[in-house]
């Protein structure tokens, strides 16, 4: 599913004394299957730009497609439910939004609602609590039992039971220590290169943005600042440095020494293991 934004505006609070333009002359188009961070600073737009892609917000100018659904400014209300199908949000500390008795019926909730059989939902939160690195007996559990790092893992499954086309990560590992925030990164990235999902990565680390994703969107002040591959990206710390972007050492040295010398450090070297 390839996603567009034409011209895209955002103002919160349209049409009233308090409202805000946090989005402006928004255009970009993510290709399927595309892996892309978006970085920026607090307050430059990245949120607000993740919720347009599953109508959480509407832009109040401009045009968002989402494969063959297209969410336009001054429209009536549309049915969202099959874009909302297709794209799966994992909020910042996603586990807050927990809420069953069970890890099982948790995950399952999504699905069910959505018209998956139970046994099939069953089947689907059996795989995916493997695939999130928890084991199947977790899912007899209550998700208020488990440690903070295994009820984020819970939440995302819960995500991916939905079985969606388009995955978007709003700082998915945001608290978590580095051994889950390495692990939880490479289960995101495993499965973009399985499934061919389109993923999304809001992102204050660098250093993922380097290391997993095949482009990189630079937000400011609501505006699209900047977009292009990590090596277009930090090739240019400069520039990152003036729009006060902080580039760890690791991923300077990297980009510089390619440019320089003209041969490819393999990827592992951006991250340091602990
Ligand atoms: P980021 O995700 O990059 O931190 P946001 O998308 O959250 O940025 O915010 C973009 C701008 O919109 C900021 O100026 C922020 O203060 C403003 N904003 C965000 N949410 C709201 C809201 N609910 N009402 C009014 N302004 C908001």
């Amino acid at each position: 599913m390839q996603i567009t934004f034409q011209q895209v505006e955002y103002r919160y609070s349209f049409n009233t004394p308090f409202e805000k333009l946090a989005l402006q002359d928004i255009n970009l188009s993510i290709p399927t299957g595309q892996f892309l961070a978006v970085i920026g600073h607090t307050g430059s737009g990245k949120s607000t730009l993740l919720q347009h892609l599953n109508g959480l917000l509407k832009p109040t100018e401009g045009l968002v497609q989402v494969g063959e659904h297209e969410i336009k400014a001054k429209e009536k209300a549309k049915n969202l439910k099959p874009v909302r199908q297709k794209v799966g949000i994992v909020f910042q500390f996603p586990e807050h939004q927990l809420f069953e008795e069970t890890v099982l019926k948790d995950i399952c909730y999504g699905p069910m609602n959505f018209g998956v059989p139970e046994d099939e939902a069953i089947q689907r939160a059996k795989e995916l609590i493997v695939k999130v690195g928890l084991s199947e007996d977790v899912l007899q559990k209550s998700p208020f039992d488990l440690s903070g790092g295994q009820m984020r893992r819970v939440a995302i499954a819960g995500v991916l039971a939905m079985n969606p086309e388009i995955i978007v990560l709003d700082e998915p590992t945001a608290g978590l220590d580095p051994r889950g925030q390495r692990e939880i990164m490479d289960m995101f990235y495993a499965l973009h290169k399985e499934k061919g999902l389109t993923t999304i990565l809001v992102t204050h680390s660098m250093e993922d943005a380097a290391h997993y994703a095949e482009e990189i969107v630079i937000m400011q002040k609501g505006r699209l600042k900047r977009k292009g591959t990590p090596e277009e990206i930090f090739s240019q710390t400069d520039e990152l440095f003036e729009m006060g972007l902080d580039v760890p050492d690791v991923v300077r040295f990297q980009y510089r020494f390619e440019k320089e010398t003209g041969k490819k450090l393999p990827k592992t070297c951006l991250t340091i293991d602990e």
